[in-house]
């Protein structure tokens, strides 16, 4: 097959020139942060000095930076640049407690830019597309981050917003939309509103593929939107600390997502002793900005947990792919001894086909004993009125989430729709137990 790449150099080149090219653009990198008041003191501080390095291994001199860190010194500690050559800021959502803020300078935008458009141009996306961005803009990355990325690959782009699926549906009907980006979460409800329209997206649309990213999802939610929707549903994973979108996105063998290994250092470590894991181990995501000027980040502890895969890619992108998501760090929750990530579960539970297609995951304290409750909509609304499909449908999910995290849960079927569509990114657990 004669592949076809949006930047055919930076994108196959070998490993050692990658390790060269990542070597001078860490050099600038250095030079940049250096300008900034939280890695000029932490330089000094460690007695470190980039002109004393000699290969990209050398970054392993300087300590990690951590959203702590990025909060502390809110708002300007880590701008590295005058504010007159400063021309954007994004913030993260703030899933996890206050947002962190990043600078970007008129470099910073049009190269993440590139890395977008690169990235669109690896599923197959080209500018006679028509692509229609369902994402929330704004501060949130994947709005601005994805329009600029579709605008440079040339594709007419359509910037749709979050939300109002009624709406979303009738814009990819009037301007023939044939790729769409948005959360796991919000392609559940959008074809839920599909139907309600009387019509099927594998049929009544032009779509040719789709761009999912931004929350943690599993295989088996991968296949079924593929199925639900008809098309193939490509992994984006990006944070805004390190631009947003663009990280790191599957190519159309959807085997892994290549890390775009010019643009950020990659480390992966066991994140409580803070060593590097053995070669194709799951760990925390440590990463490196390579390319940015106003705000360079460096060794930025993601909490996110995946590994490196092995083997090279059959497209014939040299850079690195990572595994799908496990879940942050900070999503596991431990109950009754045992280690649980939301992902365990929704991985069951998308493997059962009478199964819906939301779920939340409860943790509650009852007559002082911690217990997990799981809500999950059924498929078909009319299963609940039979009570001993019902009663089978609760076992089997009870038993093989049992298996999987060694918890036995409450099950409790819903309607399917019981869990209304969320503006943003998609709440999979609340903890209400009491704390002693
Ligand atoms: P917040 O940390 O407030 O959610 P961001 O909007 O920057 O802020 O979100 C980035 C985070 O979203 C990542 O660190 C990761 O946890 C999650 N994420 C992004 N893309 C993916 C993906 N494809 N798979 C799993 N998780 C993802
Ligand atoms: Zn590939």
């Amino acid at each position: 097959m004669n592949q076809q790449y949006w930047e055919k150099e930076l994108e196959t080149l070998s490993q050692v020139d990658l390790q060269i090219l990542q070597y001078e653009r860490l050099k600038k990198t250095l030079r940049f942060a250096s300008q900034s008041m939280y890695y000029k003191k932490l330089f000094a501080e460690k007695k470190i000095n980039p002109d004393g390095f000699k290969s990209i291994k050398d970054i392993e001199k300087i300590p990690f930076t951590t959203k702590e860190d990025l909060r502390s010194n809110f708002p300007y500690g880590f701008l590295a640049a005058e504010k007159r050559e400063v021309i954007r800021l994004h913030s993260s959502s703030g899933t996890t407690g206050n947002p962190t803020v990043v600078y970007h300078s008129k470099h910073d935008i049009d190269s993440w830019a590139n890395l977008v458009a690169r990235s669109l141009f690896a599923v197959g996306t080209r500018d006679t597309d028509v692509f229609q961005n369902i994402s929330g803009y704004g501060l949130f990355t994947g709005g601005l981050g994805f329009q600029y990325g579709a605008e440079r690959l040339g594709a007419l782009t359509i910037p749709a917003g979050a939300g109002n699926s009624k709406r979303q549906i009738k814009l990819m009907r009037d301007y023939g939309t044939t790729v769409i980006h948005t959360i796991p979460s919000y392609v559940m409800h959008l074809v839920d509103f599909f139907r309600e329209m009387n019509l099927d997206p594998r049929t009544d649309t032009d779509l040719r593929h789709m761009v999912i990213g931004a929350e943690p999802h599993t295989e088996e939610t991968r296949q079924r939107i593929q199925a639900m929707m008809g098309i193939k549903a490509y992994n984006s994973y990006g944070l805004s600390e390190m631009n947003g979108p663009g990280v790191a996105f599957e190519c159309e063998y959807q085997n892994g997502m290549h890390l775009w290994e010019d643009a950020f250092y990659a480390e992966i470590i066991d994140p409580v002793t803070l060593q590097h894991v053995p070669e194709g181990e799951i760990g925390e995501l440590v990463l490196t900005s390579l390319d940015r000027q106003a705000m360079p980040i460096l060794r930025y502890r993601t909490r996110d947990l995946t590994r490196f895969l092995p083997g090279s890619c059959p497209c014939g992108r040299t850079h690195r792919r990572i595994d799908r998501m496990k879940g942050r760090s900070d999503d596991m929750f431990i109950i009754r001894g045992c280690n649980v990530f939301p992902m365990q579960i929704e991985k069951v539970l998308m493997q059962i086909p009478e199964v819906g297609n939301n779920y939340m995951i409860q943790l509650e304290t009852i007559d002082g004993v911690d217990e997990m409750i799981i809500e999950v909509e059924v498929l078909d609304g009319n299963f609940l009125d039979n009570y001993s499909k019902l009663e089978k449908l609760s076992k089997i999910i009870t038993n093989e989430v049992k298996n999987e995290v060694l918890v036995t849960p409450k099950v409790k079927l819903v309607q399917p729709n019981h869990f209304p569509p969320c503006e943003g990114k998609a709440l999979r657990v609340k903890d209400n137990r009491k704390q002693y």
